[in-house]
């Protein structure tokens, strides 16, 4: 053997290593589960920094650069990171590209845990933040300033699915010189690709739809500007939010079902939407597909078509907590889970959750009520899913 004059502790080392496969070419995306790849002699390092090769864990690996190219393809971007989480993802582009002086203009409508960051963070670092409603086009115009750098928007809000007008938003900010950053993980790029909207930057949380088997967290940012990448790559570098290779593998993998995942999860919202919309003792139902939903035709021009919008739904039951309870008690499928975009059907309840913190009556303008629950659908069968809810209802009749 190769290294048979060497000693058993040094041997238990290196044994292995050499093994045939390692050139090969496997049917499955093998698990790159190293810190660091091996270089030759210096002019081989040279090369490797030059030709931005893989060197240390945190800076490049197989398994993220992977995962990075099958979601620019996907959001139809020339570049992607792939970060530890979603927060990981937001909050170090934020870091990477706003300065202390710098204007950042957020749809009031947001995911908590964005919001406490800006708020936290973004006030941190002396960026002036405002809070606009971004279904109103003219606050936002007026909301810009000289120095306002950055509109931040998701495709759709949670959890009442408020739709953000992408084409006219990116104008507004390119028009101010500004950037647009757009946060898909209720939407994914199944229903649509923010960049060919005109946004700059997109935002998916892969721990939720991207992966949508509820056992890996992370994030990715993708841009078109190289220069953008560079920039945001370094900052990642610096604060370590780069995902490990074992998560990387895993959301690849969960990804290669995303398409028939994600378009039977969005079916499946729209057919459950229209028959909650049809039973008598729902008072509302949050989604863009019910045509009597004042953002219809926007979801029209936004989205690819009527049944692929979002997995995404919420409903307002009566505010009467013991009958809620009973409701969930009788649904055989759909279970309370605090995440969202998993295989089965979860439900969350915005009161005790997201908007926990909330004044009552900034709840009430924003649509939420002590009844609504907020629904991810699964890939269930959708004539299953609607028996299920149908038959929960029933506790309030
Ligand atoms: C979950 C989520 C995030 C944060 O993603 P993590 O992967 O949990 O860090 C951001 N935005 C939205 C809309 C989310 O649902």
């Amino acid at each position: 053997m190769e290294f048979e004059n060497y000693s058993e502790a040094t041997r238990i080392l290196y044994e292995g290593h050499t093994i045939k496969g390692m050139s090969m070419s496997p049917e499955a995306f093998p698990l790159f589960n190293t810190t660091a790849f091996n270089m030759g002699d210096l002019n081989d390092v040279d090369k490797t920094y030059e030709e931005k090769g893989y060197t240390y864990v945190r800076t490049r690996n197989p398994n993220r650069e992977a995962l990075a190219q099958l979601i620019s393809f996907l959001e139809n971007g020339k570049k992607t990171l792939i970060f530890s989480s979603g927060m990981g993802g937001i909050t170090t582009t934020y870091f990477a590209l706003l300065n202390p002086g710098d204007h950042f203009i957020c749809n009031s409508y947001i995911y908590g845990e964005t919001f406490d960051a800006i708020n936290q963070l973004l006030k941190k670092c002396s960026v002036e933040v405002d809070f606009v409603d971004f279904t109103d086009l003219q606050s936002v115009r007026a909301a810009v300033k000289p120095n306002t750098k950055m509109l931040y928007t998701e495709v759709v809000s949670n959890p009442t699915d408020i739709v953000a007008d992408i084409e006219n938003l990116a104008d507004i900010a390119h028009e101010a010189g500004a950037w647009l950053m757009v946060d898909n993980t209720f939407t994914t790029p199944l229903a649509v690709k923010p960049m060919e909207l005109g946004a700059d930057i997109v935002l998916n949380s892969l721990t939720k739809f991207m992966n949508g088997h509820s056992d890996a967290l992370a994030g990715s940012i993708t841009v078109d500007d190289c220069a953008l990448y560079d920039r945001i790559h370094e900052i990642r570098m610096l604060t370590g939010t780069s995902a490990s290779p074992h998560t990387a593998w895993t959301v690849f993998r969960g990804m290669q079902t995303v398409h028939l995942r994600v378009n039977k999860q969005m079916e499946n919202a729209a057919k459950l939407a229209k028959a909650l919309e049809e039973h008598p003792i729902v008072l509302k139902v949050n989604h863009p597909s019910i045509p009597s939903n004042p953002q219809h035709e926007l979801a029209g021009r936004i989205f690819k078509d009527n049944t692929h919008m979002t997995g995404m739904l919420s409903f307002d039951m009566p505010d009467d907590k013991d009958k809620i309870n009973a409701f969930m008690n009788r649904l055989k499928l759909a279970r309370y889970a605090p995440t969202l975009g998993g295989i089965r059907t979860t439900l969350s309840h915005p009161l005790h959750s997201s908007h926990h913190h909330v004044p009552e009556e900034d709840r009430k303008k924003m649509g939420i009520s002590y009844g609504t629950m907020r629904v991810s659908c699964g890939i269930e069968e959708g004539e299953d899913l609607i028996r299920d809810f149908m038959y929960a209802l029933e506790v309030f009749q």
